[in-house]
């Protein structure tokens, strides 16, 4: 099952929907190129204790 977070990409600004693995682990990792300026993002996803879902975007030159 898959589900979007809403977040904003580092390099550009734009709002972006992240695509997330909830069947995944509670921790995610991966890098992922904004569909409006192309920059590459780092991409990381926890779940918390809520069963909350956070998006943190980086940028992968950091
Ligand atoms: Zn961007």
């Amino acid at each position: 099952m898959t589900d979007f977070i809403a977040s904003a990409c580092p390099y550009c600004g734009e709002g972006v929907e992240i695509d997330i693995d909830r069947s995944g682990g509670s921790r995610q990792r991966f890098v992922q190129d904004c569909p409006v300026c192309c920059q590459p993002w780092e991409v990381e996803v926890t779940r918390d204790s809520d069963d909350d879902w956070e998006v943190m975007l980086r940028t992968a030159d950091e």
